[in-house]
């Protein structure tokens, strides 16, 4: 390699390896196309070894077997010694993966740590449920006991890298399961920093915690059909969320699936408009749009609606696309050339069916800009819930916005979706906002807020945004696995008379 970026090399079995084939791709500056550092590409023998090793270490090491309390205790530990090089987590996500500093600083990294502090509380949890007392057909005691599913494959996407790595991992491991994670291709490297620190504190039994990067196609695969994997977590695209299941299908693995989402955000006739329309604005081009529960389709009653336009144009002229590092920039670059290019494309159908480009993004001019991928935000309206642009996950800075004249019919247009993973409602009136929130067939519905997603509440999808929950103890469940142990009370044969079905009783 001619350049003098960092080379990262596969994390298996507690220690850094290279790639089988020596090969490594480069991890980019979305902002500038700069070569950030040399990323191991493994293959499918290299994707087994850490199955391997994530495997022994659950059949033989001391993780799954240790007390709740211990591994809490460590997993406190690794999230000390996160926060302490948080700073150096944060640069890497605004620069591998185009957030600007403020939202690295002020969300991304904290919020994940607080995600993964909670977990560590929660691992803590006695894994025993009390069952009610059964007295028939004897008396029996009954409990039921939590326990790790086993080996988890663990696979992420670009847009949040290090908030999706913690939202996988710290349940597991507080679980007591061992894990393989499988950062996405153009935004590996916070995930890396992080197993860099972790391996530092020496903390980890060996296998417990394996990071394997390289193309989804060839390492996601080998993750979905191992039969030594017993689950697969999967986050990205509804595309290939479909692929992981059908896969998984092969060894019945359990599966937990975050996809994609085209999320409602309805304003009432009495909402607030001074919190609606930033609040709108929020929802939809926070990280431009590169969320998978951005609310994207705006429903406005027809009562407001010039009142609410006028104004929501006027504050959405006003964010400021620019380099990342830069404290003045709202917002930084797209991911990718790719990325850029679809979402210019769904533009292009937006005007194509016909909506009104109110607010028409475009490439900005500004030289320093010009090796990045920036797209200023697009607002359509006019548009209708049955066109592509209001069908259709963007992933990018666009907001389709439906006027509507009665609220039932906003609610039913609102769940004509294949998707149902978040949901906005704005209204003074609390009563009216939750009946509406009832009505609604999303995962998280926010009343008069958005994007708020907390350690303790469950995150997840109706209809083809998903399966399971992360987060809370909902999200630490979809870890486990449910064991009944059933203890006889009565020890009498005579007792027993279901024995006799079989071998009746001896007369004595
Ligand atoms: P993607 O293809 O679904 O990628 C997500 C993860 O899956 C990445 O780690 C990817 O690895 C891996 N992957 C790719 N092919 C795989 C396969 N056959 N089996 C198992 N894993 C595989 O998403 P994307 O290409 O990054 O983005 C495409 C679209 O997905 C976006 O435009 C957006 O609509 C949606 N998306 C949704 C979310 C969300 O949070 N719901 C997040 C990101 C993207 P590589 O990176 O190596 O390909
Ligand atoms: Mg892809």
């Amino acid at each position: 390699m001619s350049d003098t970026a960092p080379v990262w090399n596969l994390y298996i079995n507690g220690q850094w390896r290279a790639p089988r084939h020596e090969q490594h791709d480069p991890a980019y500056d979305p902002s500038n196309g700069t070569v950030l550092a040399h990323v191991a590409r493994a293959d499918v023998e290299d994707t087994r070894a850490a199955i391997q090793a994530a495997r022994a270490a659950f059949d033989c090491g001391p993780w799954a077997t240790m007390s709740p309390g211990e591994r809490s205790r460590i997993l406190h530990k690794l999230v000390d010694a996160l926060e302490e090089r948080q700073a150096e987590i944060a640069d890497l996500e605004m620069m591998n993966g185009g957030c600007t500093w403020r939202k690295a600083n002020l969300m991304d990294i904290p919020v994940g740590l607080l995600h993964f502090r909670h977990f560590a509380k929660l691992a803590t949890a006695e894994p025993l449920e009390p069952v009610p007392q059964i007295t028939f057909p004897t008396l029996s005691y009954n409990f039921v006991r939590r326990e790790p599913i086993g080996v988890c494959g663990q696979i992420i996407p670009w847009n949040f890298p290090f908030l999706m790595a913690v939202w996988k991992m710290a349940p597991a491991l507080a679980a007591g399961n061992c894990v393989i994670l499988k950062p996405a291709s153009y935004t590996p490297l916070s995930a890396l920093k992080m197993m860099e620190i972790i391996h530092e504190t020496g903390l980890l039994p060996p296998g417990v915690l394996n990071l394997i990067t390289g193309p989804g196609g060839v390492v996601g695969p080998e993750l979905c059909t191992s039969p030594l994997v017993d689950k697969i977590a999967f986050t990205g695209s509804t595309e290939v969320g479909r692929q992981v299941m059908i896969q998984a299908a092969s060894t019945i693995k359990k599966v937990t699936l975050e996809l994609g989402g085209k999320s409602p955000n309805i304003i009432l006739d009495d909402a607030e408009l001074d919190i609606a329309i930033d609040g709108s604005l929020w929802a939809t081009f926070m990280h431009n749009g590169q969320a998978c529960e951005s609310g994207t389709r705006l429903f406005v009653p027809d009562s407001l609606y010039d009142k609410f336009m006028d104004r929501l144009l006027d504050r959405a002229s006003k964010i400021k696309v620019g380099l990342p590092g830069d404290g003045a920039t709202d917002l930084g670059p797209l991911i990718s050339a790719g990325q850029l290019k679809s979402v210019e494309n769904y533009i292009q159908i937006g005007l194509d069916e016909g909506a009104t480009p109110a607010l028409l993004g475009h490439r900005p001019t500004d030289p320093e800009l010009a090796n990045g991928h920036f797209l200023t935000p697009t607002i359509f309206t006019d548009v209708r819930n049955d066109m592509r642009i209001a069908q259709e996950e963007i992933f990018g800075p666009v907001l389709a916005v439906i006027k509507y004249d009665s609220l039932e019919d906003a609610i039913k247009q609102a769940n004509d979706t294949i998707y149902g993973l978040a949901a906005g409602v704005w209204s003074a009136n609390l009563e009216r906002a939750v009946s509406v929130a009832n009505k609604l067939r999303a995962g998280t519905v926010w009343i008069n807020d958005y994007h708020l997603i907390n350690a303790e509440a469950p995150f997840g999808g109706y209809k083809q945004s998903g399966i399971g929950r992360e987060l809370g103890t909902w999200g630490l469940h979809e870890y486990t696995e449910i064991k009944h142990i059933h203890a006889d009370l009565s020890r009498t044969r005579q007792a027993r008379f279901w024995y006799d079905i079989l071998v009746p009783t001896i007369e004595e």
